[in-house]
């Protein structure tokens, strides 16, 4: 099967609410406003080539063309730090449907477990983002995708905000048709699993719980 490459996206805004993420001193408060940024420009990105269908509407001064999405876009938060990625992304398609996927990761293996599921019926024809801030191992994208797949989706790609070589590497090799949309690849992961340089502990900058 033909290999989906990386999109970096490199766009100035996104690497200004990068920089915010990255920063030690940014608040909770702060950090989540960067998230929505970010998220909102990521999430347009991974959505550029979504097809549209024309239809004409009537403005007070007459008729315009105009197109409007056409396929049904399921997102998908992987729980908890995914959350942080879906306001942001249903400002941007207000009709998606949401799915949710829990997995935790073992601290000491850094092995991602199953511990919720609940995925919209119909996955066939929709287009499917998966949010997933930090790609590190690639151990829960890969488990997400496994349960997206098996619940019959075919067009998914995945959407986060730091990638590691590790994690995109991953998701290449079990999930080869599924591209990655991330600004950035860092260097590598640390023992304990978190990407260098990284951002820290996205879902405890998120929700203050450091
Ligand atoms: N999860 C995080 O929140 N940060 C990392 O660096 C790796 C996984």
């Amino acid at each position: 099967m033909k290999r989906v490459p990386v999109h970096l996206v490199d766009h100035p805004l996104v690497h200004d609410a990068l920089v915010a993420l990255r920063d030690k001193r940014t608040a909770p408060e702060h950090f989540r406003r960067a998230a929505t940024r970010i998220s909102v420009l990521l999430a347009a990105e991974a959505l550029r080539d979504i097809p549209t269908a024309d239809l004409t509407v009537e403005t007070p001064l007459g008729p315009a063309p105009g197109r409007r999405v056409g396929p049904d876009v399921v997102v998908v938060p992987v729980l908890r730090a995914g959350l942080g990625m879906l306001d942001a992304v249903l400002e941007l398609v207000p009709g998606a449907r949401v799915g949710h996927i829990g997995l935790q990761r073992d601290e000491l293996t850094a092995v991602a477990s199953q511990y919720y599921s609940k995925l919209p019926a119909r996955l066939d024809s929709s287009y499917v983002l998966v949010i997933d801030p930090m790609l590190a191992t690639g151990g829960s994208a890969v488990a997400a995708l496994d349960l997206l797949e098996h619940a019959g989706a075919t067009t998914v790609r995945i959407v986060c905000i730091v990638a590691a070589p590790e994690g995109v590497a991953l998701v290449e090799r079990h999930h080869p048709n599924v591209a990655v949309y991330t600004p950035v690849v860092d260097s590598r992961l640390n023992d304990h699993k978190y990407i260098v340089p990284g951002l820290g502990d996205f879902g405890d900058r998120l929700y203050g719980t450091v």
